[in-house]
């Protein structure tokens, strides 16, 4: 074992994707199949439990519709916010399950 540990090569897939999801922002469900809109980091949703999730205005709509207790954080530009939540009152909780 004289190979420096660091040069080991990147190792494929696991599950044996072929293609890469793409990335999308932190606030996007597994589940959810949707796209990112916009830019990734573009509003902080906080959770009950005073946890921070950032991510694109669509995502965090999808995610603040299903999410109990949850609010745009006081940071996110008011115009930002508003989108968010008015998009949020249109979709049913976890949109993605149905179809959505
Ligand atoms: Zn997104």
């Amino acid at each position: 074992m004289n190979q420096p540990l660091d040069a080991s090569p990147p190792r494929p897939s696991a599950d044996g994707t072929a293609t890469p999801a793409p990335r999308r922002c932190a606030a996007a469900a597994a589940k959810d199949p949707t796209p990112c809109e916009g830019p990734r980091e573009a509003a902080t949703l906080v959770d009950r439990q005073g946890r921070e999730v950032a991510g694109c205005v669509h995502h965090c709509a999808r995610l603040l519709a299903g999410l109990e207790g949850a609010r745009v954080h006081p940071f996110v530009p008011t115009s930002q916010a508003l989108e968010i939540y008015s998009r949020a009152r249109e979709l049913p909780p976890f949109a993605w399950e149905i179809g959505r």
